[in-house]
């Protein structure tokens, strides 16, 4: 069998063993095709089932989650957390509160989770969990009362040295609250390593709240600086206005780039003379409101209720919202608008027909298993304060993040040039990440 043929029939028992999971197909499909450089250079790596071990989560649970509304009626809602690889450390990955959520979903997340994991080069291996329920307007007290019943039975899987859940999509600081009071009660220790994501006076590190967009922009300034650009005076869309494209819009202006969009789930916004961040820190982290309330009390910003974001002329893109939320058609725009640079923010935001169009224009192109790694290399970080019971400075956290996306890009753009791609990072990233897991699986033996 060549290699085109040996990882067809790994992806063919893949759909059939996983059917109705689009998400998780397409993450894989991305992967394997990258790998097939691997096997043709390396065929040991299609040895011991290796391939089919890495698609195979390690562990899957699916459970029922109860709760009492604020009128006194039952809920119920279904929880997921999928253990999907440690052979390099403990399960690390986020848990997302969003009625998208599936098993699907989550499966694809946490595949890619591992290899995200492995190129931070920190020891931890990839899970994710989360749920179909839906924070949006939700009173506090509802919130409270479902993190309190999700964690009531995930408490019995995770642990410090086991599974460390941190937020994503819908979780942030208070869900993250919430979830750790329930565990400390459950467990009755002040086990702080078990979630990440923590308030800074009960084990939480300085730079975690920023990390994924600070991160997202560090890599971005690598892959610029590379090809001869930077952020300075640049035009740069970001998509969506939740953790991650808050601090992505704070960073590329810090470095001197006009953020002239940014999103919700309801609208987009053009700011031509850039965003003002503190509005909407206030809008979205305070207010929990929509982009329509931010639009209404800045100057020169309009909402747009149709067309696309990324109808924007522009010189960098920041996908920061949610999977396959770039398509063909809007890669293509960005292109002819004049967009050289796409970098993910968001876990696989853009779909294979964008990714491909990309790289058939020569669009320097970071997927999100690179580009929003800070997240959970920051973290790891957070761990390691956490088992020395320390706490670092802002600043000395922050220049070991800058180091860790340095070197995420680095490694990135070595591998995709060992294996005659330079400048394809899609394929480098996936490969520099592929070889740490596999190393480590092909030593720890059959298991
Ligand atoms: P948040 O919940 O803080 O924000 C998500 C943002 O995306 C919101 O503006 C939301 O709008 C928008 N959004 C969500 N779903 C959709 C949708 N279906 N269509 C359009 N817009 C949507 O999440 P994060 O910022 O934490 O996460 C964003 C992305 O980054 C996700 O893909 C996540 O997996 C990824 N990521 C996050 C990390 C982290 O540390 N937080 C780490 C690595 C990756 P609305 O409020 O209207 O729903």
């Amino acid at each position: 069998m060549n290699v085109d043929e040996q990882v067809s029939s790994y992806y063919d028992l893949l759909l059939k063993r996983n059917a109705g999971e689009p998400e998780f197909h397409q993450a894989v499909a991305e992967v394997l095709d990258s790998l097939k450089v691997v096997l043709e250079k390396d065929p040991h790596y299609g040895d011991y089932g290796l391939i089919q071990r890495l698609c195979e989560p390690e562990r899957q649970l699916i459970f029922r989650v109860p709760w009492v509304d604020d009128d006194g009626v039952v809920q119920i809602n279904r929880g997921f957390r999928v253990q999907f690889n440690s052979a390099l450390g403990p399960y690390k990955g986020g848990l997302r509160f969003h009625p998208s959520v599936d098993l699907g979903i989550i499966k694809f997340l946490g595949f890619e989770q591992v290899f995200k994991n492995s190129l931070t080069g920190l020891p931890i291996g990839g899970g994710k969990g989360g749920s179909d329920f839906d924070p949006k307007g939700k009173s506090d007290a509802e919130v409270m009362r479902f993190c309190q019943s999700f964690m009531t039975e995930l408490h019995r899987y995770i642990g410090e040295y086991r599974d460390v859940p941190a937020g994503d999509i819908g979780v942030g600081g208070r869900e993250i609250g919430y979830l750790f009071g329930q565990f400390r009660r459950l467990v009755n220790r002040h086990e702080s390593g078990v979630l990440t994501g923590k308030g800074l006076s009960w084990g939480g590190s300085l730079v975690r709240t920023e990390a994924t967009g600070y991160g997202l922009v560090y890599l971005t300034q690598e892959m610029l600086a590379a090809h001869g650009s930077s952020f300075d005076g640049a035009k740069v869309i970001v998509s969506g206005s939740g953790n991650v494209a808050i601090y992505a819009i704070e960073k590329a202006q810090e470095l001197g780039a006009t953020v002239i969009g940014f999103s919700d789930s309801s609208a987009w916004v053009e700011t031509p003379d850039g965003v003002d961040v503190e509005l909407l820190k206030e809008v979205k982290e305070v207010r929990r409101g929509r982009v329509s309330e931010y639009v209404d009390n800045a100057q020169g910003a309009t909402l747009h209720t149709d067309g696309s974001i990324w109808d924007l002329a522009c010189d960098v893109a920041l996908p920061c919202a949610t999977q396959n939320e770039l398509g063909g058609e809007h890669a293509r725009k960005l292109y002819e608008n004049g967009c050289h640079f796409v970098a993910e923010g968001a876990n696989m935001p853009s779909t294979a027909e964008a990714i491909e169009f990309f790289r058939e224009k020569g669009v320097h192109f970071a997927p999100g298993k690179a580009a929003n790694a800070g997240g959970v290399a920051t973290s790891a970080l957070e761990m390691q304060q956490n088992a020395s019971r320390d706490s670092w400075s802002f600043d000395y956290t922050d220049e070991r993040l800058r180091k860790i996306m340095s070197n995420v890009f680095t490694h990135s753009a070595e591998a995709a040039e060992e294996y005659g791609r330079p400048g394809d990072y899609v394929l480098g990233a996936n490969i520099a990440g592929f070889k740490k897991v596999a190393d480590a699986m092909l030593a720890q033996g059959v298991i």
